[in-house]
């Protein structure tokens, strides 16, 4: 039984000045899974994310979050609404420390976490919290900017390649992350270049290729559906 969809993307189209990135790309995030964007470099999953987020400028189509169209908002306007987007590069703010990077954020919706809470989930930003942005390795950064829209009460989250660059044991903690945070009832989005991790952690994929969703695979049908997964992705 498919639960209600939280996010709904129809007929997506986005352009950067004359270059037409996404042509009429649709899928749907069911709440409360785990649903990653999947294709090859260049597919349009970060414009699409970036599209979801209101900053490109040039988009058509329908983004329907619960009950509202999204298509015409603004950015500051969108994440208002309970949407938190994590940037590939994370946005760690170098001069100031951890906990300062945590308070940037206006506390945007009601079941924002508090300090502790986000310590809770992970202790190793609560030892490092005095440690200036520059001081932390890519995987604390990385926890930061996780936690950094936590703060924010979103109910919706957009990750963008949350393990790129990062050591096998630290991908680990975010998939744990990631696990947790399901159990807390976030609905979550991630693009994705590491298959493996993908496969361990979403209910749901959509692969892209050339600025529209290809194919819908869930969690159940990864091994049926391998071949095409294999051509999709070139491995
Ligand atoms: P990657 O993993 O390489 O980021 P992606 O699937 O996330 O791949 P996008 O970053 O969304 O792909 O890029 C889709 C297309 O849009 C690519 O052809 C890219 O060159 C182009 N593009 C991305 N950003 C811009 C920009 N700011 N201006 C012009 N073209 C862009």
């Amino acid at each position: 039984q498919d639960r209600t969809s939280l996010l709904e993307v129809s007929g997506l189209h986005a352009y950067y000045g004359e270059s037409h990135v996404l042509h009429g790309s649709s899928f749907v995030v069911p709440e409360g899974e785990v649903v990653t964007l999947l294709g090859r470099n260049g597919a349009g999953k970060t414009t699409t994310l970036r599209s979801i987020m209101g900053m490109v400028r040039d988009r058509r189509g329908s983004i329907r979050f619960g009950d509202r169209e999204l298509i015409n908002l603004t950015s500051n306007r969108i994440a208002s609404l309970g949407i938190g987007y994590c940037p590939e590069e994370r946005g760690i703010f170098a001069s100031l420390d951890v906990e300062e990077n945590l308070m940037l954020p206006p506390t945007v919706a009601a079941g924002g976490m508090s300090l502790d809470e986000i310590y809770a989930l992970f202790p190793n930003l609560k030892e490092r919290r005095r440690s200036s942005g520059t001081k932390l390795s890519g995987g604390e950064q990385q926890m930061l900017a996780i936690g950094r829209i936590l703060r924010t009460g979103a109910r919706l989250l957009l990750l963008d390649e949350p393990t790129e660059g990062l050591a096998p044991v630290i991908v680990q903690q975010i998939h744990d992350v990631i696990s947790q945070l399901k159990e807390k009832d976030f609905t979550i989005l991630l693009v994705e270049q590491n298959y493996h991790f993908a496969a361990t952690v979403a209910d749901r994929h959509f692969i892209m290729e050339n600025g529209r969703v290809a194919e819908e695979v869930r969690k159940n049908e990864l091994e049926e559906k391998q071949d095409i997964i294999d051509t999709y992705l070139g491995v």
